[in-house]
C-alpha cells in the first residue's frame, strides 16, 4: 500500500476532496492511505507559533523550518519515502508524466507552504521535489496538493473500475482525448456522429483517433513539436 503524508497549517482545508468519489474508493480499498499532520502540532514554542516575520524586512509570514523539521523526521523515523514533495508556484508545472512517475513509486511526504512560503532552509535541505500546479498564485498548498495527489491515486492498478480508462484519457499518449457523448443519441437538432452508433469498433477507434488528433492540432499544437 502507498502512503501519502500531507503536513499543512490548515489540514481541514485539504480533507473533503479526499471523502468522495474515486480518492475515496481507493482508500477504502487499501490500495493507498493518506495522512494529514497539522503543523502547529510540531511547534517548538510554547505558543505554538509556526510562522514569523521575514528577515530583512517585507509584507507575509513566513513558515519556520523548526516545525517542519520535527514533524518530517518523525515521519522518516517510522518508514522510507521516495520523496518529499513541496507545493511551490516557483517551480516546475505537474503534467501527466510526473503523475505516472509518482504514481509507481512509494510512499510520498507532501508539504504544504502558506503566507509567504517556507524558509528557505526548508527547501534546500529538506525538500527532494518541488511541484507547482500551474503559473499563478494561491493561498496555500493544500489544493495543490489535492490536486497531486487526485492525479497520481486515480493511476495507481485498481483504483480505476475500468483498468484502461485511465489509459485513454488525455496526455496518456501525448494526445487530447477524442469526444464522448451519451444517450439520447438525438438531442434538440444535434444528433450523435454517426460512425459512434454503428458497431464498427475499427472504424470507431480510427474515428477517434482521427477527432484527437484533429483536437490537439486546434487547442495544442505544441504537442507536435
Ligand atoms: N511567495 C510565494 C507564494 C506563496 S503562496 C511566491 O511568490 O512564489 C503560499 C503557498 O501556496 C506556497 O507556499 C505554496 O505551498 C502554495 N501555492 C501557491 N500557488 C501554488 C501553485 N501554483 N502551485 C503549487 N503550490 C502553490
Amino acid at each position: 500500500m502507498v502512503r501519502i503524508d500531507i503536513i499543512s497549517v490548515l489540514p481541514q482545508l485539504i480533507e473533503s476532496p479526499f471523502n468522495a468519489s474515486i480518492i475515496k474508493r481507493a482508500i477504502e480499498k487499501k490500495i493507498v492511505e493518506i495522512h494529514f499532520h497539522d503543523l502547529k502540532d510540531y511547534s517548538t514554542s510554547k505558543r505554538k507559533q509556526i510562522d514569523d516575520y521575514q528577515f530583512g524586512g517585507g509584507s507575509g509570514m513566513v513558515i519556520m523550518i523548526e516545525p517542519i523539521k520535527k514533524c518530517i523526521d518523525s515521519l522518516k523515523k517510522k518508514r522510507d519515502y521516495k520523496e518529499v514533495i513541496y507545493m511551490t508556484p516557483d517551480a516546475e508545472i505537474l503534467n501527466q508524466k510526473t503523475a505516472n512517475k509518482l504514481s509507481i513509486e512509494g510512499n510520498l511526504i507532501i508539504l504544504c507552504g502558506h503566507y509567504k512560503g517556507v524558509d528557505q532552509r526548508v527547501r534546500d535541505k529538506l525538500i527532494t521535489m518541488e511541484i507547482s500546479i500551474g503559473d499563478y498564485v494561491l493561498s496555500g498548498g493544500e489544493l495543490p496538493a489535492a490536486v497531486l495527489c487526485d492525479s497520481i491515486i486515480r493511476l495507481i492498478p485498481g483504483v480505476l473500475g475500468d483498468e484502461t480508462s485511465a489509459l485513454t484519457d488525455s496526455f496518456q499518449d501525448g494526445i487530447l482525448a477524442p469526444p464522448v457523448y451519451t444517450r439520447p443519441a438525438k438531442f434538440e437538432n444535434t444528433n450523435v456522429p454517426k460512425i459512434l452508433l454503428s458497431g464498427n469498433k475499427k472504424k470507431i477507434e480510427e474515428w477517434r483517433e482521427d477527432k484527437a488528433i484533429e483536437r490537439t492540432k486546434k487547442i495544442r499544437p505544441n504537442f507536435f513539436n
